[in-house]
This record gives C-alpha cells, sequence and structure tokens, in this order.
C-alpha cells in the first residue's frame, strides 16, 4: 500500500506551469510555517463547478444569496456563482465588509442561501423564514435547528474545493466520484484525488468522520460519508487532561445545562456529553 501524503509544501505540479489556472496559497499549515500551495488546470476547476451544479441543483430555485469570499475570477464565491448561473438561475454576491442590514437587503427575492452557517443562523435569526432551503459548508452546527432544509457541503482545497455533497435524502454527504476516500481507524479520512494539476495519494485531511454503508435512497452510488468534524492537536491535548477530571461535565461548553437537570440526568461514560 502506499505511503501517506502528509506535507504537501513544495509539491510540484504535474502539468506545465503554462496550464495551472490558479494557485491558491496557505500560509497556515501549522506551527512548521511551510507554505502550502494548491493548483488547479482548467479542467479542474470546471469540473468544480459541475460538483457544484449538483450539490445546488437541490436547493437552489431563482435567485441565490451567496456568502463565500468572492475575491476575484476562479475564486470560491466566483466558482459558486458560475455554478447558479448554469443552473439558469442568479447569484447575488455578499461582500466581505458588508453589514448584515446591507446583506439582508441583497437577500430581498432570494429563494435560497449558500455560505457559513454562522451568517444562515444570523440572517434567518434576525428576519425568520427569509429562504427556503440553504447550503453550509465550513464548521456547520450539527445541533441547530436551522428551521428549513439545509444541505451540508464538505469540501477543502485539496479536493478541489468541492469535496462532498448533500443529495435530497440529506442523510451523509456523496463523496465526488474522482476522489477515493479511506477512513483510518480513529476515523480520520484519508484521500486520494485524481485532479490534473495535483493529484495527491493517500492525503491525510485531518478531518474525521465515517464512511455511511448501503445504497442511497436518491439512487446515486457515490460513496456516501457522515458528518466531518475537525480535529486539532491542542484539542486532543485537551480531551486527554480534562477528561481525567472525574467532576467535570463538559470541559467543552457544548452543552447546554442547568443545575438541577445534571441531578436528574445520568451520565455517560467521558463525561463530555449529557
Ligand atoms: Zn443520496
Amino acid at each position: 500500500m502506499k505511503e501517506f501524503t502528509t506535507d504537501i509544501s513544495g509539491y510540484r505540479p504535474k502539468v506545465s506551469q503554462s496550464e495551472i489556472e490558479k494557485v491558491i496559497t496557505d500560509t497556515t499549515s501549522g506551527t512548521t510555517g511551510k507554505e502550502k500551495r494548491v493548483y488547479y488546470t482548467r479542467a479542474d476547476l470546471d469540473k468544480t463547478v459541475g460538483i457544484f451544479m449538483k450539490g445546488l441543483s437541490e436547493v437552489v430555485e431563482k435567485k441565490c444569496i451567496v456568502c463565500f469570499p468572492d475575491t476575484g475570477p476562479d475564486s470560491l464565491g466566483d466558482l459558486i456563482a458560475r455554478a447558479i448561473r448554469n443552473l439558469g438561475a442568479e447569484p447575488v454576491m455578499a461582500q466581505k465588509d458588508m453589514t448584515y442590514r446591507e446583506i439582508l437587503e441583497l437577500c430581498d427575492g432570494c429563494d435560497s442561501f449558500v455560505g457559513f452557517p454562522q451568517m444562515l443562523i444570523a440572517l434567518t435569526r434576525i428576519k425568520p423564514g427569509l429562504f427556503k432551503k440553504a447550503l453550509i459548508s465550513g464548521d456547520y452546527c450539527i445541533n441547530v435547528d436551522y428551521k428549513i432544509p439545509v444541505y451540508p457541503h464538505y469540501g477543502s482545497r485539496e479536493m478541489g474545493l468541492a469535496g462532498a455533497i448533500s443529495c435530497r435524502c440529506r442523510n451523509g454527504m456523496h463523496m465526488r466520484p474522482d476522489v477515493d476516500a479511506e477512513i483510518l481507524e480513529d476515523g480520520e479520512l484519508v484521500i486520494t484525488t485524481h485532479l490534473e494539476a495535483m493529484p495527491l495519494e493517500r492525503y491525510r485531511t485531518g478531518d474525521y468522520t465515517c464512511i455511511i454503508d448501503g445504497k442511497c435512497d436518491c439512487g446515486s452510488d457515490w460513496v456516501k460519508i457522515g458528518p466531518v468534524s475537525r480535529h486539532n492537536p491542542i484539542e486532543k491535548l485537551d480531551d486527554e487532561m480534562f477528561s481525567k477530571y472525574e467532576d467535570l461535565i463538559d470541559w467543552r461548553g457544548d452543552t447546554l445545562v442547568f443545575k438541577d437537570e445534571i441531578d436528574k440526568k445520568p451520565l455517560f461514560e467521558g463525561k463530555r456529553y449529557l
């Protein structure tokens, strides 16, 4: 079996420089300070738009607000806007320095939302019933009642921004078929990608999920994964340290519990959840 890929700083694209259409540079790769570059050809970007179209086709009707950064041609926001236009709908782009009031004004006539979950929560809290459906990506909040059908999406730069999409069943996310998924014993997702500019062999994503077995009711045979969580080493360390304290119920503050409820409910193993 092939070795894992963990460090992609210094990766040389598999196509000539002239075929590279976009480069995303990331300087936040851990404490090493190494710069990580991810390369895409036009065909890679077109595939991304295709996957976005598949995910968005469940969500968008006529007009959709896009609350992802649109920093220029082939940026995340721009690729999503292209997918929405390809579906025959109109994208409305929120800019990052806008106030909630300004974004709410833009939402006028929009039937759907694409963006970070926190933004969706904020907008619909101010104005309930704003959208019929939403596609969210990023650290989405699993236990939130969004009051509308929400379609989580999972993606990363290494898998071409579009990674896994929710179908109409909204029970897990289908991995794009040109990305092979492998789950390690501890739940970490390892991917093998087949993109033109930057194919990766057994890349450790640092994200944790599971594969949902069985045929999906939507009829798709794309592999389906469960909710994705991102662990970081500090969290693991905290887990190790704090889970030892007998009296500590919820060091993360994940759970909103009142004192009298604590007395009534039995505690599960691990102390993090009630
Ligand atoms: Zn499905």
